[in-house]
This record gives C-alpha cells, sequence and structure tokens, in this order.
C-alpha cells in the first residue's frame, strides 16, 4: 500500500528539520508532501556537514545571470544535497574539477578589479560546504577590491546558518556575503519565468544578508534598477 508519509526518522526531532519544515511548508506549494519531507530531513542532516578539505572548482567567468551587474562566478564543487534535475549534477562530486590555487586566485581578482565588474558570485555544488576556503577568497576580495558586492547561491535556508554556531565557518560565511539565493533546487517548483530573477525555482529567496543578520529573520533583497529592458 502506498503511504503519504515516510517512516519516522531521527532527524525529524531536531529543531532543524523543524525550522526547514515549516519553511518548506509555506513556500513549496507545488512540491508533494512526501518530497518536502525528504528535502527537509536532507537540508537538516546536512548541515552537520563539517568542510570540505579543498576547495575544487570548474571554472570562474563574467555572467550577468547570477546576480546584479556583470559579475565574475567561482563554480565550487561538492554539495550533499542531491536536487532532483541538478543543474550541475558533475558538480556535487567533492574533488570534481581542478584545485583552487594561487593561478585561480590570480585570475580571479584581475576579472574582478575591471572598473565595470560589479562583484563576485559563488555557485555550486554547495559553495557553504567549502565555506572556510571561501572566507579565505572573501577577506582577499575585501582587502584587494572592497568596493565589490559577495553573492552566494546556496541549498540551505537562511534561517538554519544564522541559526548555527558563530564557529561553524557556514555561519561565518554569512558575515561576508551580501546576497544570498538560499534554498535547494526543487523540480516541482520550477518557473521558466524565475530565470531572470537569478533563482531556479520559486522556493528560492533572494536574501538580503546584512539585513537579516541585524533583524534575525530573512529580509528580501531588493533588486538594484536597471536601464536594461530585457530584465
Ligand atoms: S543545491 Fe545546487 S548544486 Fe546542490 S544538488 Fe541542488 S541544484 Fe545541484
Amino acid at each position: 500500500m502506498k503511504s503519504d508519509t515516510l517512516l519516522p526518522h531521527s532527524i525529524e526531532e531536531t529543531p532543524e528539520y523543524q525550522l526547514a519544515w515549516d519553511v518548506y511548508e509555506q513556500t513549496t506549494s507545488q512540491t508533494p508532501y512526501i518530497r518536502r519531507q525528504i528535502i527537509a530531513r536532507r537540508s537538516a542532516a546536512s548541515l552537520s556537514f563539517k568542510q570540505a578539505g579543498h576547495l575544487f572548482t570548474t571554472r570562474s567567468e563574467l555572467t550577468t545571470i547570477e546576480g546584479d551587474g556583470l559579475r565574475v562566478n567561482l563554480f565550487v564543487s561538492g554539495c550533499q544535497f542531491q536536487c532532483v534535475n541538478c543543474f550541475n549534477e558533475s558538480s556535487q562530486k567533492f574533488g570534481y574539477g581542478e584545485r583552487y590555487s594561487k593561478k585561480h586566485e590570480k585570475v580571479l581578482l584581475d576579472k574582478l578589479s575591471l572598473p565595470f565588474v560589479d562583484g563576485i558570485t559563488f555557485v555550486g555544488g554547495e559553495p557553504f560546504q567549502s565555506a572556510a576556503h571561501l572566507i579565505e577568497i572573501c577577506r582577499k576580495i575585501k582587502e584587494e577590491c572592497p568596493d565589490k558586492s559577495i553573492w552566494s547561491y546556496t541549498g540551505y535556508l537562511v534561517e538554519m546558518l544564522i541559526h548555527l554556531d558563530e564557529e561553524d565557518p557556514k555561519r561565518d560565511l554569512l558575515n561576508y556575503i551580501d546576497v544570498l539565493i538560499d534554498g535547494p533546487f526543487i523540480d516541482e517548483e520550477r518557473d521558466e519565468a524565475d530565470l531572470k530573477t537569478y533563482r531556479g525555482s520559486s522556493n528560492q529567496r533572494i536574501i538580503d544578508v546584512p539585513a537579516t543578520l541585524k533583524e534575525g529573520q530573512p529580509v528580501e533583497y531588493v533588486r538594484r534598477e536597471t536601464d536594461d529592458k530585457s530584465y
């Protein structure tokens, strides 16, 4: 007989699961109940992931589709979320691509220093599962290009990240991020019309991180006015 719930799981007793469940209940109206349970469990379990040993990347290029203005992206390998129809499945593997080195850093900072480049966006994989490495990169950016904004994608929910211990690199990374596009890609919530608002599925939110940290709850980012009418 087909059940509409999964067997009970110990993760469901945790506050992280409750938080994930509450948010997915509110934001994933197109997603069947059982899928929401799986996604909430996976989100809660991934919070205990400590840190990728090394940073691996597949590419870094100029982009206009992963944040306001013209940006440099950095594709970071390794992700535990396993979203159905992930846009970049090969990069779920930790160690995929090239190990990030001084050579990558130079190319990245050279591009970021260009006067017409607005900032950088970290793309996954799951950037927050390589958080300690990205903190080092963010520090370097703040030193050398302090006027450039830092955006990141993440499969985590911002509510989960802000409640982590301050010592957790996933929480610390937030201190360097200006805008976060949060939540896993959920295929049932895919919305082609949203592709120009930087997200793949409508459950994902565009979060103003400094305001969120100040308020202690998610604050939506207000997009910059643009002359480009193709948005
Ligand atoms: S969080 Fe992103 S990279 Fe990870 S599985 Fe989901 S869509 Fe793919």
